[in-house]
């Protein structure tokens, strides 16, 4: 196996510290303990500098090679939040946090770039300069835009930034990128339609926002089906749907939906967007209704740069030997896509195996794929700045 051979030594160690973080799960920007933990160990590693607190959470660290003469400087991510999940892994390191779950793995996400830090700093076989980034809050709380807001990409000059993401469903440890959009944008709507509440057997002395809201669903689903290009993509979902009321005999007043917006294309998102808007206004109009859209833009498309997706793939051949370079795009979003909006880089999947799917409360992070995952991250290291 072409895994570096300190990390098939490794392995033990790391399995160790990715098992005490999945029975530690931390939500959002909410994991101190999960931050402190990663600090620990970089100290034990004696990286070179240790900077906590950017992106209200987050770890920046620095390893410097044994050489510095072209000052090049590459970043590495990784993510470090839990899901409000309750586990159903029946594992004996099983959450330990009730309603919390690694079930993302970015448990293993973030073990496999301590594993690949511990060995940079071992080695410094490179030259130039690595910046870790351990991140809070990629479930939907932006960690990723708030480290970049607070200098990450500046602050340390980094000049090529990568991830990965473990992906159930390919053959663990194997890796598959694909150059462009890899994953969607997300963004959130919540749409509150008001009528006139009264006695449902008197519908006509009320005015039923149930019925535009049926109808505003229904519109919704002809923007992908009828508006956007059939060759583009964009998903519309109405997710949750409420009234103010809980009987079988009252027309309410109020009812709301929430929902997600996809795209692969800034230019299909701003569509989707308008056109949302367009069909919950003069859909609750013709039902005699009011409607409010509430539209909260989310991450960006995750956008690879091309040459740096070779270099990935460069790094993951390396490893693992062939190497999927054109796996389609995921409707998923990740806010890894706003260190690659301000920064040239590219995010890799690193198969987990067969298995429940990410965000299942079956999910299992498969602790096989470790040295894979952090040979990789190495392989960058070694070959973007090779020792001199
Ligand atoms: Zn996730
Ligand atoms: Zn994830």
């Amino acid at each position: 196996m072409p895994i570096k051979n300190r990390l098939a030594e490794t392995h033990a160690e790391i399995t160790g510290w990715r098992r005490h973080l999945h029975a530690h799960p931390e939500l959002d920007f909410d994991v101190h303990e999960t931050a402190a933990f990663v600090v620990e160990r970089l100290r034990d590693f004696g990286v070179d500098d240790i900077t906590t607190g950017i992106g209200k959470t987050g770890v920046v660290a620095v390893i410097k090679g044994r050489t510095d003469t072209k000052s090049r400087v590459v970043g590495l991510r990784a993510d470090m939040d839990a899901l409000p999940i309750e586990e159903a892994t029946g594992l004996d390191y099983a959450s330990k946090h009730p309603g919390k779950m690694h079930a993302c793995g970015h448990d293993g996400h973030t073990s496999i770039l301590l594993g690949a830090a511990q060995y940079l700093a071992e080695t410094r076989n490179f030259d130039g300069t690595v910046v870790l980034a351990f991140q809070p809050a990629e479930e939907g709380g932006g960690g990723g835009r708030e480290m970049v807001n607070d200098g990450l990409i500046d602050r340390w000059g980094i000049q090529e930034v990568y991830g990965l993401h473990n992906m159930p469903g390919l053959p663990t440890g194997s890796f598959a990128i694909r150059p462009g959009a890899l994953l969607a944008s997300a963004d959130e709507f919540e749409v509150t339609v008001t009528g006139k509440g009264g006695h449902a057997a008197a519908p006509h002395q009320s005015i039923d926002p149930n019925v535009a809201a049926a109808h505003i669903i229904l519109g919704l689903q002809s923007i992908a089906s009828r508006n956007v290009d059939p060759l583009a993509s964009a998903v519309v979902s109405v997710c949750a749907l409420h009234s103010d009321i809980d009987t079988h005999n009252i027309i309410p007043q109020v009812t709301r939906m929430t929902g997600t917006v996809r795209a692969l294309d800034s230019d299909v998102r701003d569509f989707v967007e308008a056109r949302v808007t367009e069909i919950v206004t003069a859909t609750a109009q013709a039902y005699q209704c009011e409607a409010k859209v509430d539209y909260t833009v989310g991450y960006p498309v995750t956008i690879n740069h091309d040459e740096h997706t070779e270099y990935a793939a460069a790094a993951a051949r390396a490893v693992a030997g062939d190497v999927i370079t054109d796996i389609p795009p995921i409707m998923a979003a990740e806010d890894f896509s706003f260190m690659l909006n301000a920064c040239p880089g590219a995010y890799i999947m690193l198969g987990n195996g067969d298995g429940p799917m990410v965000h299942h409360p079956e999910y299992q992070f498969d602790d096989e794929a470790i040295p894979a995952g952090a040979s990789w991250f190495v392989e960058l290291v070694e070959q973007r700045m090779p020792a001199q």
